[in-house]
């Protein structure tokens, strides 16, 4: 098939950046906003490019780390006073196999210009993440998991091969039979193996942009759990959840189901987003009234118990991207995202625990989102996901509140047996982090000398 030879990236890097001198360090900060750290940027173009420009910088005393869209919460794409590796210039596509649907592609290639090729041709992302502007090598780099992890796994599980560059000048071709160490160390390996240049996905036929969608409302984890058993067949299953309200409405929600409509329909790209959150909201503005309202307005939009409608794909997979820079909404001081994986001996009692705390604690935010995780084996070494229940909760961050809060429940986490997500974590202590992910040191054979980031350095003294 003929591709085209250059793909503009619509949103290119958004991080904020008070200084666009590339030269000096620029404060940086990530999706959550916390924690923000001085960085310079070293925006690479070729695949060539690394290590080549490790050279250049004088190899870089203070270490370097590869980035992508940004789209991570905590500081597992940041690095205090380090050299980060700006990938979205490698942008192009390089090839497609409409026999097997395997698209190869550059490491800085978005989700949505995949989309935007893949869709009118009749063909779908594997795998997709509450934001389609993330890169393909951001993705597998946080093995990241979708609506579809109960019957698809994660991303990784559609990768089946990529190019790893060390910063020795090493090139790996890395798949499940070749260099298959290096395979499953890099996937989930949070940029620290190397610096991926390019990756294949292996994407899904589609007939249609459209998702024959139900909500249905529940109220308990019990409920949550019994929906979740009798849909398990269905591709798409995720809840949204209150965590604000206490007594009959305690964990009341919608679970929302979704499967492509198998009816042929016009298949044509997505219109370019219009909407951009136009300031910092004031940190008093989302407090435990405003987010109580959000949740009843939320559950009771949704005036029947049941409700059945053919939706596009976009609000379906993307309804927070409808607003571009939605996470100015929580101010300067910025958000902490709490994700965990409780596995299944523990998974009701867990979750029962902490939506307590989180209900008690009045700081709840209005985006939770609850799933469970299936059992298809992750293929990264160090990947988040595995068989249970998984809560994601937003914190605006509170000054003396939200930290002692969220230290708490990552304790709790932990004596559920669960884990904390490092892709959203702003957080986790090293011992929590070592207890939960020991397979730790056998992963830190595998990383580079040169690359490391604000996450790896707390987690590891
Ligand atoms: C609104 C929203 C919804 C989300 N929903 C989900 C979800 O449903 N499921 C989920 O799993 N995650 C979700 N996320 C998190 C997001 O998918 C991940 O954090 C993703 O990894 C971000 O990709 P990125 O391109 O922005 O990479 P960055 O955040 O810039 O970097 C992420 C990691 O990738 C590494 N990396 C980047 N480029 C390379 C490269 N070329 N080579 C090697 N390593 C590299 C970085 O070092 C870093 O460790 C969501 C995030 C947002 C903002």
């Amino acid at each position: 098939m003929e591709m085209p030879e250059t793909v503009e990236t619509p949103l290119l890097f958004q991080r904020t950046t008070e200084n666009d001198n590339h030269d000096g360090p620029v404060p940086f900060e990530s999706w959550g906003r916390y924690p923000r750290f001085p960085a310079k940027l070293v925006p690479l173009a070729w695949q060539s490019d690394f290590p080549r420009v490790v050279e250049e910088h004088d190899n870089m005393p203070t270490g370097a780390l590869p980035v992508g869209m940004g789209r991570s919460y905590g500081d597992v794409g940041l690095l205090r006073d380090g050299h980060l590796l700006v990938m979205t210039g490698l942008d192009r596509l390089l090839h497609f196999d409409e026999q097997t649907g395997v698209l190869t592609c550059e490491a800085g290639v978005t989700l949505a210009q995949i989309l935007d090729f893949a869709v009118p041709r009749g063909w779908f992302l594997p795998v997709t993440p509450g934001t389609k502007y993330v890169t393909i090598a951001g993705a597998i780099a946080n093995d990241i998991h979708g609506k579809n992890h109960h019957v698809a796994g994660t991303f990784g599980n559609h990768v089946p091969m990529f190019e790893l560059v060390r910063s020795d000048g090493t090139r790996m071709l890395c798949s499940p039979t070749q260099n298959a160490d290096w395979y499953a160390a890099t996937i989930g390996g949070m940029g620290l193996t190397g610096v991926i240049t390019w990756a294949q996905l292996r994407l899904k036929k589609i007939v249609s942009r459209l998702i024959d969608y139900q909500g249905i409302q529940f109220h308990g984890v019990d409920e949550f759990l019994a929906l979740t058993e009798q849909y398990k067949n269905v591709e798409y299953t995720v809840s949204w959840v209150d965590c604000a309200s206490t007594g009959k409405n305690f964990a009341r929600g919608v679970f929302m189901l979704g499967e492509h409509s198998v009816m042929p329909d016009e298949l044509h790209e997505s219109p370019e987003p219009k909407l951009v959150f136009p300031f910092n909201l004031p940190g008093f503005a989302l407090n435990q009234y405003s987010v109580k309202a959000f949740n009843t307005v939320f559950f009771h939009k949704q005036i029947k118990r049941r409700v059945r409608a053919l939706q596009d794909y976009e609000p379906f997979f993307y309804p927070l991207d409808a607003v571009l820079k939605w996470n100015r909404m929580y101010g300067k001081r910025g958000l902490l995202q709490f994700q965990y994986a409780i596995p299944w001996a523990h998974a009701r009692e867990g979750t029962i625990a902490i939506m307590e705390a989180v209900a008690k604690s009045g700081l709840a935010s209005f985006l939770a989102v609850l799933k469970v995780f299936g059992d298809v084996p992750s293929p990264g070494m160090m990947s988040f996901p595995q068989p249970g229940v998984t809560l994601a909760l937003d914190f605006p961050i509170k000054p003396g509140k939200s930290f002692p809060l969220f230290d708490r429940l990552a304790d709790m986490t932990l004596e559920f047996g669960g884990k904390l997500y490092p892709a959203k974590d702003a957080r986790m202590t090293s011992g929590q982090f070592q207890t939960s992910y020991p397979q730790w040191q056998e992963f830190a054979k595998y990383k580079d000398p040169l690359l490391t980031s604000g996450f790896w350095e707390r987690v590891t003294i």
